[in-house]
């Protein structure tokens, strides 16, 4: 069989791999980068293409197979929550006056492709789906063909979060032959789950004592109910003192109320509570001219690059008294939230606004880090591992870590290996 890298090899971003055998030939995600659009480069002429999760990076670019026969292959889950962010990618590309040649029935039809299966037989091949963590619905993919198998990880985590159990590796099979695996931390050690958190309700309590706003960017789909959930709660049992709270996001509003309706998809920290994503102290608000400040904010778009949060970093980044958070890990380095970080002034069309409020990164990441990848590795034992969907320098970092455990290689986009 032959692998080929699409995407996502020495980078975050547009992640796809085909696997061609003497029977056919799928591809494993479909992923555009975000800030680009959509892409002409990934091969059409496909059997199927499995989708690990809903991330655009992992997902963007079914729509450019609407049009075709290509099974879709998933959870049902990422079915659903695809449905949304596609509808949510042609919006955005209207409002910014740079229409996607798509339109919503093109989203429909890719929904309607979807095998919402776990377990699904091609011809000459098996392909299987297991839990990945990460996100609600994410899956990692097992494939059986010519006497081979093959596991692609996707994007994954081994600890459980506030509401989702991480990947179960004692569900996995053992030593496939090959093992493509994300490395997004390979290079880096995180401090524990609990430990950020601290951090955080402690930057916002600080924040508080100066009376500032506290903005904090993050992604519709999942981070943003992780997000909430987690505030309100602190809130509501003292652990933070009272504020203004709020988000601000129609699309993770939507997905809200898709999160209450199907905890099966989350972990067993939320299936007993009726409705987990109902929050008592933080309120939603559709429009920013709402919010009562000082105030806590959480909003879209993630990188600060649009909408709510890329206003509000502008109105508040100039106030000592305010504060940003930025839980993403990785944060994409042309946006104005990785400016605020790094910088003493951003630009916003020509206009200089000096960064005067604390600003800190503190990662509440979906993703293994690097203690978690080599574990991954030393209980799965596979013969070969390929690293993508890590910047060259966290992949080799990585790398070198797992040395004797197995037969490691990053690849390049546009590489193509013989097994
Ligand atoms: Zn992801």
């Amino acid at each position: 069989m032959n692998l080929t890298f699409h995407g996502g090899a020495k980078e975050v971003g547009g992640s796809s791999i085909t696997i061609e055998t003497g029977h056919g030939k799928i591809a494993l995600d479909y992923g555009i980068k975000v800030e680009e659009g959509l892409r002409n480069d990934l091969p059409k002429d496909l059997d199927a293409v499995v989708v690990t999760h809903a991330h655009l990076d992992h997902s963007g670019n079914l729509l450019t197979l609407a049009d075709s026969e290509v099974a879709t292959i998933g959870s049902l889950a990422t079915r659903d929550i695809v449905s949304d962010l596609l509808m949510d990618l042609l919006k955005v590309h209207r409002l910014k006056g740079n229409p996607l040649p798509y339109a919503s029935r093109d989203v429909e039809k890719v929904r309607r492709s979807w095998i919402a299966q776990e377990r699904v037989g091609l011809p000459g091949m098996e392909v299987r789906l297991y839990p990945a963590g990460h996100v609600m619905g994410a899956r990692m993919v097992h494939i059986k063909a010519e006497g081979k198998d093959v596991l692609y990880t996707g994007d994954f985590c081994l600890h459980d979060t506030e509401i989702l159990d991480g990947a179960d590796t004692s569900a996995l099979p053992k030593e496939p032959d090959i093992m493509v695996m994300e490395s997004t931390y390979g290079g880096t050690r995180r401090p524990s789950r609990d430990e950020l958190v601290r951090d955080l309700l402690k930057s916002i309590t600080e924040a508080q004592e100066r009376g500032g706003n506290v903005l904090i960017p993050t992604f519709a789909f999942h981070r943003m109910q992780e997000m909430v959930r987690r505030i309100d709660h602190a809130l509501e049992s003292g652990l933070l003192r009272r504020y203004n709270a709020y988000y601000l996001s129609g699309l993770a509003e939507r997905i809200t109320a898709y999160f209450n309706e199907h905890t099966e998809f989350l972990g067993k920290m939320v299936q007993d509570d009726p409705a987990p994503f109902r929050y008592a102290r933080v309120r939603h608000l559709k429009r920013a001219e709402q919010i009562k400040q000082p105030a806590l904010v959480i909003c879209t778009a993630g990188f600060g690059h649009a909408g709510f949060s890329r206003r509000l970093l502008f109105d508040w980044v100039s106030g000592e008294e305010n504060a940003v958070i930025v839980s993403s890990g990785y944060v994409p380095k042309e946006s104005p939230l990785s400016g605020a970080m790094d910088r003493d002034v951003i630009e916003d069309e020509g206009e200089k606004y000096p960064v005067r409020a604390s600003v800190r990164q503190i990662e509440l990441s979906g993703h293994a880090d690097q203690n978690e990848l080599v574990e991954f590795v030393r209980r799965i034992r596979p013969r070969k591992t390929f690293l993508v969907h890590g910047d060259a320098q966290q992949a080799e970092a990585l790398q070198e870590l797992l040395g004797t455990l197995t037969e490691v290689y990053v690849p390049s986009n546009g590489e193509q290996f013989t097994a």
